[in-house]
C-alpha cells in the first residue's frame, strides 16, 4: 500500500444553530477534507479540524491545507501505509508542531490502512472495549432561560441527558450567576459540566467555582490557562468533583505531566489536537498508567472526524468519561453518505474497512469553498 497522490480540499458546512465560545460565536465549521491515494486504488479520508477558528490551538484551516500541500504531503508519497507509527515520527522530526494537519494525514492513513486489509480501523488498534459512547450535548454562553430551553427540550427527546456550559465570555459574577441558575433548574434531572476554556486566573478559579459545585455543577474543565499546570493541581484538590483538562494536554507528554502533577481528574482527548489516531491512542496509555479517565472530546468534526474519533476511544480501555462528539449534530449537513449514528444519547462506534464511512461526492462539490 504505497501512497501515490494527496489531496486537500477545504469545505464550509453551516451549522444549525449559531455556537458560542467564550471569544467568537460561529455560524458555520469549516473542514479540510484530505484523501490519501494509493498506487492500488484505495483512498483513506481524513479530516482536519479547528474549533471556528485559530484562537484554540494556533492553526487554521488555511494553513493546514497549505502546510499539508506544500510540506507534509511530499513527504508521504512513496512510502508505505501500513507503517503509519513510523511515518508519525518521521513528519515530527520534519514539521514541528503541527498537530491538527498531522491528525488529518494521521485518519486517511488508518482508513486506507484498514480498507486495503479488509478490518476496521478500530480493529487494527486491538478491537473495541465499547460499542459505544454517550454524547454531551454543549449548550452555548447564552442567557439562563435560553440555555435551561434548549436543554430541556433535549432532554425530553431522549437526546442527551448531559450537558456542557461554556464560560468564561462576560464578568466572572454574571458568569456564575447565569450557570447558579441554570443547575438550580436541570441539576437533578442531567449531568452538568462547565467549560471555561482557560479564561480564568487561579484567584478567581478559587473564589468562584466552589460556588458553582455547590450549585450542582459536576464537572469543570479547563479552568485557568493551559500553561498553568500548577494551578490546576490547587484547583483539582480544592474541588471535591472532577477537574478535567483540554488545552493543557495535546501530546502525550502533556498527559504525563498532567498525571504526574495531579492535575486533572480527567483528560480530554482529540484527534485534532493530538496528533489524530495515534497520538490519541498513546495519551489513554499514559492516562491509564496513572488512573487518570479519558473523555472523548470534539473539535466539531463532520461524520468523517467523528467515525476516526469512534475507532480509536471505543479501542482506549481509559476513555471511561463519556464523549460530547455531538460534532456532526450542530452541523447542518454531513459530507458522508451514511452519516455516524444517534440512538438515546448514544453514538454508535461505525462498522466496515477503515473508518466505515463513504464519502459523498455530491456534497463535497456543493460546500467546496471557490479558491
Ligand atoms: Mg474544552
Amino acid at each position: 500500500m504505497i501512497v501515490d497522490s494527496i489531496e486537500t480540499t477545504i469545505l464550509d458546512i453551516p451549522l444549525r444553530r449559531p455556537h458560542k465560545f467564550s471569544i467568537l460565536t460561529i455560524d458555520s465549521q469549516a473542514l479540510l477534507l484530505v484523501r490519501v491515494t494509493t498506487r492500488d486504488g484505495i483512498v483513506g479520508v481524513g479530516e482536519g479540524v479547528v474549533p471556528g477558528g485559530p484562537w484554540w490551538g494556533g492553526e487554521s484551516i488555511e494553513g493546514m491545507k497549505i502546510l499539508i500541500d506544500r510540506y507534509l504531503a511530499p513527504l508521504l508519497v512513496g512510502r508505505d501505509v501500513t507503517r503509519i507509527g513510523a511515518l508519525g515520527k518521521m513528519l515530527d522530526r520534519m514539521v514541528a508542531g503541527a498537530e491538527f494537519a498531522k491528525a488529518a494525514l494521521d485518519m486517511a492513513l488508518w482508513d486506507a490502512y484498514g480498507k486495503g486489509c479488509g478490518l476496521s480501523v478500530n480493529q487494527l488498534l486491538g478491537g473495541p472495549h465499547r460499542d459505544r459512547l454517550p454524547v454531551t450535548w454543549a449548550l452555548g454562553a447564552d442567557p439562563a432561560d435560553v440555555v435551561v430551553a434548549e436543554a430541556r427540550h433535549k432532554l425530553a427527546a431522549g437526546e442527551h441527558r448531559s450537558f456542557k456550559l461554556k464560560m468564561g465570555a462576560g464578568r466572572p459574577e454574571d458568569d456564575v450567576t447565569r450557570v447558579c441558575l441554570v443547575a438550580d433548574a436541570l441539576s437533578a434531572e442531567a449531568d452538568l459540566a462547565v467549560d471555561l476554556n482557560g479564561s480564568w486566573d487561579l484567584a478567581t478559579a478559587e473564589r468562584f467555582l466552589p460556588e458553582i459545585v455547590a450549585a450542582g455543577v459536576g464537572l469543570i474543565e479547563q479552568p485557568l490557562p493551559h500553561w498553568d499546570v500548577r494551578g490546576m493541581a490547587r484547583i483539582a484538590d480544592l474541588l471535591t468533583v472532577p477537574v478535567m483538562a483540554d488545552e493543557s494536554v495535546r501530546t502525550v507528554h502533556d498527559a504525563t505531566r498532567l498525571c504526574q502533577e495531579q492535575a486533572a481528574d480527567v483528560l480530554a482527548v482529540k484527534l485534532a489536537k493530538g496528533g489524530g489516531i495515534t497520538g490519541v491512542v498513546e495519551t489513554g496509555v499514559v492516562a491509564g498508567a496513572f488512573g487518570v479517565t479519558c473523555y472523548g472530546g470534539t473539535t466539531i468534526e463532520s461524520s468523517i472526524g467523528t467515525a476516526a474519533s469512534l475507532h480509536a476511544f471505543c479501542a482506549m480501555p481509559s476513555l471511561e468519561a463519556g464523549s460530547e462528539l455531538f460534532g456532526t449534530l450542530l452541523l447542518a449537513d454531513d459530507v458522508v453518505v451514511r452519516p455516524v449514528a444517534f440512538e438515546d444519547g448514544f453514538v454508535h462506534l461505525p462498522t466496515g474497512p477503515g473508518l466505515g464511512v463513504e464519502v459523498d461526492e455530491e456534497k463535497v462539490a456543493r460546500y467546496a469553498r471557490a479558491v
